[in-house]
């Protein structure tokens, strides 16, 4: 059983962007994995494969499709970056059997890094919950945009119509 929640992992990301000094979208997510001595590495690889985080002899890079739009290229380095602050040994959890459970707890963290609760507030307030422009400004999809506004409970429960 997981003793650490979705809001402690919420917390985690959250303080990380403060820490970097992150107060006004969007986040540097690329700044922040430099800062912890991890290295972004753009890679062409099939178009399933987003990205990867690689422990080479304790020396972490974290590989991207060099392929996608720039939103998706930032959530996926949030996603290996969450990898790294939650579950360290990336072969660790590759071989777990709660492998999907791992990379749900990463999309929490990685969601949060991108779009900080104070940060989101704050801007939503600002451009009236629009949620096109938010994403646009946060560097962020929509879909993930519409999600965490929903999640601050800023947006209703419903479908919204998304673009990427
Ligand atoms: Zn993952």
């Amino acid at each position: 059983m997981a003793l650490v929640t979705y809001v402690q992992h919420r917390e985690m990301a959250e303080e990380l962007a403060e820490r970097f000094g992150f107060a006004v979208p969007p986040v540097d997510i690329r700044k922040i994995a430099e800062g912890l001595g991890i290295e972004v590495v753009e890679m062409t690889l099939p178009n399933w494969f987003f990205g990867v985080l690689v422990n080479l002899k304790e020396d972490f890079y974290i590989a991207v499709n060099k392929g996608m739009p720039d939103h998706s290229k930032n959530f996926t380095i949030a996603h290996e970056l969450a990898h790294h602050q939650l579950h360290g040994d990336e072969l660790a959890y590759m071989k777990n059997s709660k492998r999907d459970y791992f990379h749900r707890e990463a999309d929490v963290f990685a969601a949060a890094l991108c779009m900080p609760t104070k940060m989101v507030k704050q801007e939503a307030r600002k451009w009236c919950n629009d949620y096109h422009f938010l994403a646009e400004i946060f560097s962020v999809g929509e879909t993930a945009m519409v999600r965490r506004l929903q999640e601050i409970g800023l947006l209703r429960d419903k479908l919204y119509p998304c673009k990427n």
